[in-house]
């Protein structure tokens, strides 16, 4: 599932080629995504300039003079650079046309999202109510802090809540707290300001090596055969039960929390 390293990847390597372009055309070979994509989107976009290509949490909007069309990825999408015309294959649900270029949106499990927002669409039911970004100054050892007082949960639940920060999905809450010695059943009104501090230098961190690690990737962007733009990371915990842990040799552990596998080091997270 692409995680916000892989949206913020995507949002890189597609921006070169929308950033300041005029939205030619829209092809929509099935509207049936997680939303259904509006019958009259060509009608809302095609003439519109993409002004500014951002990223808040796992949506990627472009932002053009009467609005933004919001695009997620899902559980499975991938965005690519094709020329025009390029036959689609199965899974291409959507183009969007830039005169010979377009982008085109391959997502086989439909848990995606393309939709127009006119205005702010920071304001959109969708985006309204995210939390504050990972990588933003906001999300700082005060506010980690701050937030967690009075909150009787696992850490790493509250971390995976995308009402109080966005995008640390599970890969990476598993991999911070390991790099923070922070087990993840620890419970968050009772962390330290100093773990705090620790955990969000450790989130920081490890997205930005992920990003960082898939930057060279970004040449699958484009005239790729589209299969995805995801790359494999060395991870320290994740998907490594019973392997031994990367620093102390003890077995990784398992165990579910909230509906996911939590992976972990009992001698080094406390
Ligand atoms: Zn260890």
């Amino acid at each position: 599932m692409p995680e916000l390293p892989e949206v913020e990847i995507t949002r890189r390597g597609i921006e070169p080629f929308v950033l300041g372009k005029t939205i030619t055309g829209v092809a929509v070979r099935n509207p049936n995504l997680r939303q259904r994509v509006p019958r009259n989107i060509a009608r809302l976009v095609v003439g519109q300039r993409v002004k500014r290509l951002r990223r808040r949490g796992k949506y990627i909007l472009f932002e053009c003079d009467a609005g933004s069309l919001i695009v997620h990825l899902g559980m499975s999408g991938s965005l690519r650079v094709i020329e025009v015309p390029s036959a689609p294959r199965k899974h291409d649900h959507v183009d969007l046309v830039f005169g010979r270029s377009a982008l085109r949106l391959r997502d086989p499990r439909r848990f995606g999202l393309v939709l127009w927002s006119r205005g702010d669409a920071s304001r959109h039911p969708l985006l309204a109510r995210l939390g504050i970004e990972p990588l933003s100054e906001e999300f700082s050892a005060e506010f980690l802090h701050r937030v967690t007082r009075g909150r009787h949960v696992g850490i790493k639940q509250l971390l995976m809540n995308a009402a109080v920060v966005v995008g640390v999905g599970n890969i990476y809450a598993n991999e911070s707290l390991f790099k923070a010695g922070v087990h993840p059943r620890a419970r968050a009104d009772r962390l330290s300001r100093e773990r705090c501090a620790r955990l969000v230098t450790a989130v920081k961190e490890t997205l930005v090596a992920a990003i960082a690690a898939g930057g060279s990737s970004l040449r699958d962007f484009v005239h790729s055969d589209g299969s995805s733009g995801y790359f494999q990371q060395h991870y320290y915990v994740y998907d490594r039960a019973t392997l031994p842990c990367r620093v102390c040799g003890a077995g990784i552990r398992v165990t579910r929390l909230g509906q996911r596998s939590s992976f972990y080091c009992s001698a080094c997270q406390r």
